[in-house]
C-alpha cells in the first residue's frame, strides 16, 4: 500500500481554507488500487462552530442579495463545473471507483441541478390576491430559512450535494456542506471552483469528517435546515434528532428496487437496460435494481438472458477504457456483500453467476465483486430483506402482474420500481398501484431530472419535501402571508 506523503484535507470556512481543528485523520482510498490518495480530519464541534459563525454573518448581507444577482454566481459555477469535467470526473473515478462515463453522468447531474437553481427569480416567487375581503389584500412571499447543512453520502461525491446546494444558496440561505468521509475530493475540487465564482465569504462552507461533525451541526441551534442522503438507519437517526433540535429536515434513506419483467417485455432491451441497472456504478446506486421478478413467460428467457449480461460485464479500473464496472468502496464492503451473497446461498437461493474471488489483472489488490446473479431467491429471506449495495442481482418468479405488485408493495423501501412491458394499461396499472417515489416504465435507473423532486417513500424518505426542483425551492424558504389593509380615504392625500 502506498503512504500518501500529501497533507491533510482542509476544511473552507469564511472564504478560507484552513486546517481543522481535529487531529485524527483517515485515508482516502482508491477503490481499485488500494492507493492512499489523501488524508480527510475528522473535524470536530469547534469546526462545526466556526463554519455556523461564519454562515451566520454572511446570511445578514446575503439574504439581501437581490435573487437575480445571488444567481450570477451559479452562472459562473456551471462555467466552471463545465471547464472542469474531465478534472472532476477523473477525481470521482480515483476515490470512488465508478467508470469514467459515470462520473461523468454524475457530474452533469450536478451541473443541471445549479442550471434549474439559476431560475430562482422566477422559483422562489410567491402569489398574492387582491380583496380576500373588500379593501384588502394577501400576499405570501418565500424567505430563506438561515444556514443550512448538507450531509451526504459516498456513492454519488459530486452529484448528490447539488440536490441542495444550489437551490439553498440561491433562496438566500447560507449553507455547511459535510460530504462522505470516504470520497472527499470532489467536494475539496468543487469548493475550489466555488472559490474562483467570487461567492462572499461564509455563503458555502466545507467541513470534514464524520459523526462529529454531523451531530455538531444536528445540535446547533442557529442551523435551520439538514439536508441528509445516506443508509436508512442514519436517515432515520438524523430525522429525529433534526427534529429534537426544532430544524425542517430532509432525509432520503436506503433502497431495495425491484423491477419487474413481464411476459411481453421486450428481450434484448429489458436485459441491457436491467443488467445496466443492477451492475452500473457497481450496483452501489440508491436506485440499483436489486431483485428482478419475472411474471409468466419471462421466466423463460430472462435468468439466462440476464446471466449472460452479468458474465460478460468487463469489470476493472474505472479509469481503463472499456470498462462497464470498477470497484466496491471498501474492505469491509466487498466482505459485506461477499457474505451476503453467501447468506443468498445459504437460505436456498442457486448462484447463476457467482462474482466472488474476482481478481482483476493488474489491480490484484481492489475491491473487485464481479456481476453476481442469484436465482430462486425466497422473497421471506434476509438476502430478499437487505439492501445489498453491491453489483447482486436476486431473481423471482410469480405468476400474475397482481402477485409482483403486492410483492413490490411488501418491501419496507419505496426508493424506486420499475416495470418492462409493452402493455400500456400494465404500465397505468403499476405506476397507480406500486409503492415507491420513483417508477421507471422501461426504464432501469428512473433517476428524477433536476427540475422534478428525487422522490422516495417508506423508509427511503424520512421527511416531506426532496431534493432538487421546486421541492429543494419549498424546503430552502419559509412562507410569510401579509394581509393589508390601505382605506381609499388615505391615497386622497396623495
Ligand atoms: P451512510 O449512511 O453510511 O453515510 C452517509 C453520511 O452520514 C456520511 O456523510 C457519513 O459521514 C454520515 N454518517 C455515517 N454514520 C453516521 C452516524 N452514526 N452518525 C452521524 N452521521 C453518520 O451512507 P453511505 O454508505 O455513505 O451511502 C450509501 C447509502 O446511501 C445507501 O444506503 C444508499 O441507498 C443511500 N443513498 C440513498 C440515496 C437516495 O436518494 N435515497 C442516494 C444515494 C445513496
Amino acid at each position: 500500500m502506498v503512504v500518501s506523503t500529501k497533507k491533510p484535507l482542509l476544511n473552507y470556512i469564511n472564504g478560507e481554507w484552513c486546517a481543522s481543528q481535529g487531529t485524527e485523520l483517515l485515508d482516502v482510498v482508491n477503490p481499485a488500487t488500494t492507493e492512499v490518495l489523501s488524508q480527510v480530519p475528522l473535524s470536530e464541534t469547534a469546526d462545526v462552530e466556526l463554519a455556523v459563525t461564519a454562515a451566520a454573518a454572511a446570511f445578514t448581507t446575503w439574504r439581501r442579495t437581490p435573487p437575480t444577482k445571488r444567481v450570477q454566481y451559479l452562472f459562473k459555477l456551471k462555467i466552471l463545473l463545465e471547464e472542469h469535467l474531465e478534472d472532476l470526473s477523473d477525481t470521482i473515478t480515483q476515490e470512488c471507483g465508478k467508470t469514467l462515463v459515470e462520473s461523468k453522468a454524475e457530474l452533469r447531474r450536478a451541473i443541471e441541478n445549479v442550471e434549474v437553481a439559476c431560475g430562482i427569480p422566477i422559483l422562489m416567487q410567491g402569489y398574492n390576491l387582491e380583496d380576500i375581503a373588500r379593501g384588502i389584500d394577501e400576499i405570501m412571499i418565500r424567505q430563506p430559512v438561515g444556514i443550512t447543512a448538507i450531509i451526504t453520502p459516498f456513492n454519488f461525491p459530486g452529484m448528490i450535494p447539488f440536490w441542495f446546494l444550489p437551490y439553498a444558496i440561491a433562496c438566500g440561505n447560507t449553507t455547511i456542506v459535510k460530504p462522505s468521509e470516504k470520497v472527499p475530493l470532489t467536494m475539496q475540487k468543487i469548493f475550489e471552483l466555488i472559490e474562483q465564482t467570487g461567492l462572499p465569504q461564509g455563503v458555502v462552507n466545507l467541513v470534514n469528517g464524520a459523526k462529529e461533525v454531523v451531530d455538531g451541526l444536528l445540535e446547533h441551534p442557529q442551523i435551520r435546515a439538514i439536508s441528509f442522503v445516506g443508509s436508512s438507519p442514519i436517515a432515520q437517526y438524523i430525522y429525529r434528532q433534526a427534529a429534537a433540535f426544532g430544524k425542517r429536515v430532509q432525509c432520503q434513506g436506503g433502497a431495495k428496487n425491484p423491477v419487474i419483467v413481464l411476459p411481453d417485455a421486450e428481450p434484448a432491451m429489458t436485459t441491457r437496460i436491467t443488467a445496466d441497472s443492477a451492475f452500473g456504478c457497481a450496483g452501489q446506486r440508491c436506485l440499483a435494481a436489486s431483485v428482478a421478478v419475472t411474471v409468466g413467460e419471462a421466466g423463460d428467457w430472462y435468468p439466462e438472458a440476464i446471466a449472460t449480461a452479468a458474465s460478460t460485464r468487463v469489470v476493472g479500473y474505472g479509469g481503463d477504457e472499456g470498462v462497464q464496472m470498477g470497484p466496491v468502496i471498501t474492505k469491509q464492503s466487498q466482505a459485506r456483500i461477499e457474505g451476503l451473497i453467501q447468506q443468498g446461498i445459504d437460505e436456498g437461493a442457486t448462484a447463476l453467476v457467482d462474482g466472488r474471488q474476482a481478481k482483476i489483472s493488474g489491480y490484484e489488490q481492489g475491491n473487485f465483486i464481479r456481476p453476481t446473479i442469484l436465482q430462486h431467491v425466497n422473497p421471506e429471506s434476509t438476502l430478499a430483506q437487505t439492501e445489498i449495495f453491491g453489483p447482486v442481482l436476486g431473481l423471482m418468479h410469480l405468476e400474475t402482474i397482481e402477485e409482483a405488485i403486492e410483492l413490490v408493495n411488501s418491501g419496507k423501501w419505496g426508493n424506486m420500481a420499475c416495470l418492462f412491458t409493452n402493455s400500456g394499461a400494465a404500465a397505468r396499472k403499476f405506476r397507480y398501484e406500486a409503492e415507491a417515489g420513483n417508477i421507471g416504465i422501461n426504464i432501469g435507473v428512473a433517476a428524477p431530472m433536476a427540475f422534478f423532486p428525487f422522490s422516495g417513500w417508506k423508509d427511503s424518505f424520512f421527511g416531506d419535501l426532496h431534493g432538487q426542483g421546486q421541492q429543494a425551492v419549498e424546503f430552502f424558504t419559509q412562507t410569510k402571508v401579509v394581509v393589508e389593509r390601505w382605506p381609499k380615504e388615505w391615497s386622497r392625500q396623495f
